[in-house]
């Protein structure tokens, strides 16, 4: 168990959480000790609980007895797997039910382990330890799969995810959404000049600089195409949105990467489209996307180096 507190600490700078649910207080008193020493150990005596503790808490396992009074663990389980939130944290049965009809219905439903009372604490670190290092490998997969490979910000997939979440989130809080489309101005002629190598490592400084110029914990960029960029401002009215996509025009030009190529200036400069929307039921964030395309056009249009914005009404 110490080697597993050392791994997770360096690749996610936390001890890994576990959820330890049962109705008998003294049942999780054992596991407790077990754990206690390398793990945050959360613990619920309900049915209700457990699943109310997985929404705040999204623990890295749960160690689940399958009778409890008002939801049984089978249930807890196949709600906890039916949610995307949820759907990834191992699951372990303990139960005193030894039957092996038991087992392939915890099996069935998503259970990676089965452990029976009365347990054996050997066993029981073991498969823990087990299936902590499993799903530390798929989050960091999971991660992995959805970041850029050249600049390490998020990638088209995550940008789509973020701006689906971000859209509802700000339905559901009656808040308006923006979004910043940025585009490297005469790339292609960049990369003819200076070589795709000296474009990558641009790619990845501009990447940076938006990445800096993002103050709060839910703005998030993304590389939306081969040199544009998508930031998404959930929260964020129009002028707020404009000043941002400003202040991150000035930021990318104050890099001073040389452009001789450049038509509009001697280093590399970007154009940028701002939209801002209030999002209703029944549509999506596809019109948002539309928008700030649009005003990202005009910015080209308009000459380049420059933001574009308008409110859609
Ligand atoms: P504009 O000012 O109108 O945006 O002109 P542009 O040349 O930037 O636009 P265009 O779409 O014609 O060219 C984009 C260039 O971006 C072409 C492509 O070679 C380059 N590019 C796309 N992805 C990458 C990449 O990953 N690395 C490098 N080095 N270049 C890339
Ligand atoms: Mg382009
Ligand atoms: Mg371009």
């Amino acid at each position: 168990m110490e080697q597993i507190l050392e791994v997770w600490l360096l690749h996610t700078n936390r001890r890994p959480k576990i959820l330890i649910a049962d109705d008998q207080p003294t049942n999780i008193r054992v596991l407790y000790e077990l754990f206690s020493a390398q793990c945050d150990v959360f613990m619920a005596t309900s049915g209700a609980q457990t699943l109310k503790i997985c929404q705040t808490e999204l623990p890295d396992l749960i160690l689940l007895d399958v009778v409890m009074d008002d939801i049984d663990g089978h249930e807890v389980c196949r709600r906890l797997k039916a949610d995307p939130l949820t759907s990834t944290i191992p699951i372990i049965f303990i139960t005193a039910q030894n039957q092996v009809a038991d087992e392939v219905i915890a099996l069935g439903l998503g259970a990676v382990d089965f452990i029976i009372k009365p347990i054996n604490s050997v066993i029981v670190r073991a498969r823990v330890q087990t299936h902590l290092t499993l799903k530390l490998q798929g989050d960091l997969l999971r991660a992995n799969a959805l970041l850029d490979g050249l600049t390490g910000v998020g990638n088209r997939r995550k940008f789509d995810d973020d701006l689906l979440a971000n859209w509802r989130q700000c339905l559901r809080d009656n808040a308006p959404i923006s979004l910043v489309l940025l585009d490297i101005d005469y790339f292609k002629r960049y990369n003819d000049r200076y070589g795709h190598q000296s474009g990558d490592s641009c790619l990845k400084l501009v990447a940076k600089a938006l990445s800096e110029s993002l103050r709060r914990p839910y703005d998030r960029v993304a590389r939306y195409g081969g040199e544009e960029f998508a930031c998404i401002l959930p929260k964020t009215k129009l002028e707020d949105a404009v000043r941002i996509a400003e202040a991150m025009l000035g930021r990318i030009r104050a890099l001073g990467i040389e452009h001789l190529g450049s038509d509009v200036d001697r280093v590399v400069t970007t154009s940028l489209g701002v939209a801002t929307l209030l999002p209703t039921l029944g549509s999506g964030p596809e019109l948002l996307l539309a928008t700030a395309d649009i005003r990202l056009y005009e910015a080209k249009r308009a000459g380049r180096a420059r933001v574009c914005a308008a409110k859609e009404e």
